[in-house]
């Protein structure tokens, strides 16, 4: 395998086997993280470190049966830095090169993956490849990292092909022996390997001696139109709830220009009936913001009305936010806002399942957890 670098891009390609055995093209985007930094001596931080790190201790790669190209980002960031702006570049990397690669892999710090392949997920639609975040908890060079195996079993999987197609067509996030739906998982953990869950839903692929793919989980875009977006609105804010919050505090979020409000609430989505916080919700849903219920709760779903403390919610149009991830009604929201300058459309698409990041049991839109478990205990049989 030689390796070489062009434009900032580094190619490692084989010779192909034969002229009817085609390899599959692969392209890495780097855009830092953990897997890739070093200590710093001077200041004893990790700090990020370029690709060459990478190759070298992973000379696995080079047995790898695919062509591997790799796009470094300049500058490389710990990804605490991301920012709609470095979505739109990746996301525009991906369209670019879409026709002459079968999958993607970006290597990204772990801090904020789940927003980016949240994002990612709206911005790519009707993606019918596999485009995989990945990294890890240590760096590369360290000897106990989970650096290695997630690259090469990352790879592996975003060249995964049957009959042409590719058994993986959405935005995906793997990490300690599992593929999640990227929009459906959160960074959980910071000291273990396991560093993400997605328990509203299934895993996708479960990687031991096989890799075990859960097909009915997974979206098949087969036929749809690519399309790419990247149009964003950043305009929203947050407002958790906790007992004893202040008029002033809940003003000062309602009160802001935000378009949108997402409105951490407990449980299946309730909050306070105190008659000063219902009045101030309602005040601002009559200016025209959209208000998301997200639950506090990391499993489970809001259900407006369930409870006494969410009916008063349902009743003056506070919007559910159903199972979704905090990190998917984020740049949900933001991905949105950048469509639509209306706020009812906004409002009807945000509690509408686009890429399989919620489950609306009233509309039946989107598989529940329990659906594709059951489906898929049939599936195992
Ligand atoms: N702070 C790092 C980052 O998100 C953590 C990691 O990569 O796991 O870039």
């Amino acid at each position: 395998m030689a390796f070489r670098w062009y434009n900032g891009t580094f190619t490692a390609r084989k010779r192909r086997k034969s002229n009817t055995n085609q390899m599959n093209n692969i392209l890495v985007i780097y855009t830092g993280g953990t897997i890739g930094m070093v200590n710093d001596e001077h200041s004893g931080t990790f700090v990020p470190f370029d690709f060459d790190l990478i190759v070298k201790n992973v000379p696995e790669l080079s047995r790898l049966n695919f062509n591997l190209t790799v796009h470094s980002f300049e500058p490389i960031i710990d990804s605490s830095n991301m920012s709609p702006a470095i979505w739109v570049k990746m996301a525009q990397l991906i369209k670019d090169n879409y026709e002459d690669y079968d999958g993607f892999v970006i290597l990204h710090g772990s801090d904020t993956m789940a927003f980016s392949a949240s994002a990612l997920s709206f911005m790519l639609e009707g993606l019918q490849k596999p485009v995989i975040l990945s990294g890890s908890q240590l760096p590369i060079g360290e000897i106990r990292t989970d650096a290695r195996e997630n690259l090469i079993t990352a790879l592996e999987i975003a060249s995964a092909k049957k009959k042409g197609r590719s058994l993986v067509q959405e935005v995906c996030i793997y990490f300690d022996s599992k593929l999640f739906r990227g929009n459906r998982s959160f960074k959980y953990n910071s000291a273990k390997f396991e560093a993400f869950r997605s328990p509203n839903y299934p895993v996708l692929v479960e990687a031991g001696v096989h890799l075990k793919y859960h097909h009915n989980a997974m979206l098949d875009n087969t036929g749809k139109e690519f399309l790419l977006h990247t149009r964003l609105d950043n305009s929203i804010s947050i407002l958790k709830l906790y007992p004893g919050i202040s008029k002033q505090v809940v003003r000062a979020v309602l009160e802001s220009d935000a378009r949108s409000v997402i409105l951490e609430t407990f449980g299946s989505g309730n909050t306070t009936t105190d008659a000063w916080f219902l009045d101030m919700l309602r005040e601002a849903i009559r200016s025209g913001k959209n208000i998301v219920d997200i639950s506090q709760c990391k499993v489970g779903s809001v259900e407006l009305g369930r409870y006494e403390t969410s009916r008063y919610l349902k009743e003056m149009g506070v919007l559910s936010g159903f199972d979704m991830t905090f990190e998917a009604a984020v740049t949900k929201l933001m991905y949105l806002q950048g469509e639509f300058e209306n706020q009812q459309e906004v409002a009807y698409w945000m509690e509408t399942n686009i890429r399989g990041e919620l489950t609306n049991e009233n509309t039946g839109h989107g598989q529940s957890a329990q659906q594709v478990i059951s489906d898929q205990s049939q599936y195992l049989a």
